[in-house]
């Protein structure tokens, strides 16, 4: 498909990651077993899968919205997190979801990890992505759950842009020119 003269060659089709998004969130309900969850989407690249992802969670659960960036508009990590808007209620004794786009270097699950670390003594914290792309970590973590692997690929849709455009496919797609 070609969009705004940039070809996408499908990667993981919507299918593909609904199919993905039950199973892991299967997973997510045997482990939190109807208890309260604080569900925490790292926008702006994580708004499609945890909204899927919300849909199949069988707990009271509420939502919270934090934003930060690394990716300065191209496709290159520019090493560094910014916090942009990470206002979080008290997660004191909450189990708290952190659900994001993407891990890639592992500089910002590492940072969100660590921030909620520092701030709160959470019932538990589980971090979960759709892609993770292993051969890219500079930092040595691992999300709890994960979609699925990727190579060294830039990949935009559901979710991920590249340079604001690209977050409305309801697929996964790397740009191949
Ligand atoms: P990390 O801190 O792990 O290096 O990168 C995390 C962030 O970089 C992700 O949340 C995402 O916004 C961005 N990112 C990393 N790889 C890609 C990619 O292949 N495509 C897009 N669109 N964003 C990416």
């Amino acid at each position: 498909m070609e969009i705004n003269n940039k070809k996408i060659e499908v990667l993981f089709s919507n299918k593909d990651i609904i199919q993905r998004v039950k199973e892991i969130a299967l997973e997510l309900n045997k482990k939190y077993n109807g208890e309260e969850v604080y569900a925490i989407c790292v926008l702006k690249g994580a708004v499609m899968f945890a909204t899927e992802l919300v849909k199949h969670i069988e707990s009271p659960l509420k939502m919270e919205f934090i934003r930060l960036s690394s990716y300065l508009g191209g496709t290159n990590t520019t090493g560094k997190v910014n916090a942009v808007d990470i206002a979080l209620p008290d997660l004191n004794h909450k189990n708290v979801l952190i659900i994001e786009d993407i891990v890639d270097t592992g500089l910002t699950a590492k940072f969100l990890t660590d921030f909620i670390k520092l701030n709160f003594k959470t019932k538990s914290t589980v971090f979960v992505s759709l892609l993770d792309k292993k051969i890219t970590r500079k930092v040595d973590i691992e999300p709890d759950f994960y979609g699925f692997e990727i190579d060294d690929k830039f990949v935009v849709g559901y979710g991920l842009d590249y340079d604001g455009y690209y977050r409305n496919l309801d697929y996964v797609g790397y740009l191949s020119k």
